[in-house]
């Protein structure tokens, strides 16, 4: 095991040596379902997921947690401009973010909790912070409860500030927040139902009625599922203040170890700018899935270093569905000339195919996908030559390399996951059906050559009846069988 990885805690690219030999905890901030999700969210899903299937590749027992922060301020004001109950809201929400995973290819986590259903866990560990001395109770009996940043000395260490040059916490702008605390710069860990909240939001507490504070929801179900101490802990970059600068403070100063590495990553930006919610109706899966295929969205998410920022635009589609469809196209030639090639699923790829040596330098270099990509392209190049000379042998060896390497990016052309033209059927009858289309595509292009518009309709119509969605564009025509109720 030869993994290192930018832990931002120490800012230093470190060895990963994990907790337990062979296995690895994983935490990693998930949905806060107010709205639906955009692509933002998305590239922050499958860059853990692609460590995820980097560390299992390597050979590794992955548990990974990524939580839904379903009660939270944002939902309750959000659900009430909504005019529906703060947990519809959230629920159709949370659905709404895992069809966009699926259709991304991202893998489920070992197990996903929900906020609301650890409220115990962490009242427990309120009691512990209390108990410390590093958590206390509003004594204007509003129910809150704060952490006291200046009790615990680690405060800041995360992300490198000292306090005396950190402001007033982002939960405390009015004034009857901070004359409850001890120091403007202490948060929440437990919030009381103030009036006009609504009841259904409120858990009994040794503090009165309540809810949990946002952070504390992520210290205790990591603790709840991973233990006191764990491997990795994940998230976008504009998560490291104050969410897991107060997440770490809150497990460390109750007395736990908490994560070992902290892994961010970069954005997706439009016109250099973070990508946000106000842009966010034109950046869903479903509206980009619309103009390029769901692979290649996922190609441009995971192909560049996370780290990176990914900048989204009509350009950077383009040249992503260029790259992918070279890989694609020859790994589909490849296929149709060695029966080998299309048949091994994921598993059976891993244990068939040893990975460049380079594949595998790259991602044991903090997860180097643009220098994974380099070898996965040269592979194509050597591939397409190979095919070009007649050497089969030589075309099916390079395209199962090939299938391996996008295997790890989830990018794999012949996951079945992919097969959308064929709503996911197998390959023989994937074939069998764009043979079947192909036939009835090209008299309709014939007819239509020849003006007998009546024909092409009907052609169009036969295939609409089939299931069969034939669209016009630019590039020629495509054709998609239609599943009903998917996100494509
Ligand atoms: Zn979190």
């Amino acid at each position: 095991m030869s993994l290192r990885l930018f832990d931002s805690a120490t800012h230093q690219v470190r060895d990963f040596v994990p907790l337990v030999e062979g296995r690895v905890g994983m935490y990693v901030c998930g949905a806060t379902p107010q709205a639906h999700p955009h692509i933002g969210h998305m590239r922050s899903a499958i860059a853990f997921d692609v460590l995820t299937r980097w560390l299992r590749r390597s050979g590794l027992q992955v548990t990974s947690i990524r939580n839904v922060t379903d009660i939270d301020d944002k939902i309750l004001t959000k659900s009430a401009e909504a005019g529906r109950e703060w947990w519809a809201h959230a629920f159709a929400n949370e659905l709404a973010f895992a069809r966009a995973y699926d259709a991304l290819n991202v893998l489920r986590p070992s197990y996903e909790p929900r906020a609301t259903g650890h409220i115990t866990d962490m009242i427990s560990l309120v009691e512990r912070l209390i108990a410390a001395g590093h958590g206390y109770p509003a004594p204007d009996g509003s129910g809150d409860v704060y952490f006291d940043v200046r009790s615990f000395a680690g405060y800041g260490a995360l992300t490198r500030q000292r306090l005396e040059d950190l402001s007033v916490a982002e939960d405390s702008a009015g004034s009857a927040e901070l004359a409850r605390k001890r120091d403007p710069r202490d948060f929440v860990l437990w919030k009381g139902t103030k009036p006009g909240e609504p009841a259904t939001a409120s858990w009994p507490s040794p503090w009165g009625p309540g809810r949990p504070g946002w952070h504390l929801e992520c210290s205790a179900m990591a603790r709840r599922y991973l233990g006191a101490e764990f491997d990795i802990h994940g998230g976008g970059l504009d998560l490291r203040f104050p969410h897991h600068e107060n997440e770490q403070a809150q497990s460390r100063a109750a007395g736990d170890g908490f994560a070992r590495y902290w892994l961010h990553n970069a954005w997706v930006v439009q016109g250099g700018e973070k990508m946000s919610k106000s842009l966010g109706n034109t950046m869903t899966v479903e509206a980009l899935g619309k103009r390029v295929p769901l692979v290649v969205i996922r190609y441009l998410l995971a192909g560049p270093h996370y780290r990176s920022h990914i900048e989204v635009a009509d350009t950077s589609l383009a040249e992503a569905r260029t790259a992918y469809e070279r890989i694609e196209g020859f790994v589909t030639r490849a296929a149709e000339a060695d029966a080998m090639v299309a048949e091994p699923d994921s598993a059976a790829l891993a244990a068939l195919v040893r990975l460049p040596a380079e594949f595998v330098a790259a991602m044991d270099d903090d997860l180097g996908t643009p220098a994974a990509l380099a070898v996965l392209h040269e592979t194509v190049r050597a591939g397409n030559t190979a095919l070009a000379a007649g050497d089969k042998h030589a075309a099916g060896q390079a395209a199962l390399a090939v299938r391996a390497m996008t295997d790890v990016l989830g990018v794999d052309p012949l996951d079945p996951h992919w097969n959308t033209a064929s709503g996911g059927a197998e390959p023989a009858l994937r074939r069998a059906l764009d043979a079947l289309v192909g036939d009835r595509l090209a008299a309709r292009g014939t007819a239509r050559t020849s003006r007998d518009f009546a024909t092409a309709d009907a052609i169009r119509e036969l295939l609409a009846a089939a299931g069969v969605l034939v669209e016009d564009t630019p590039d020629g025509v495509r054709w998609s069988v239609r599943t009903d109720g998917e996100t494509h």
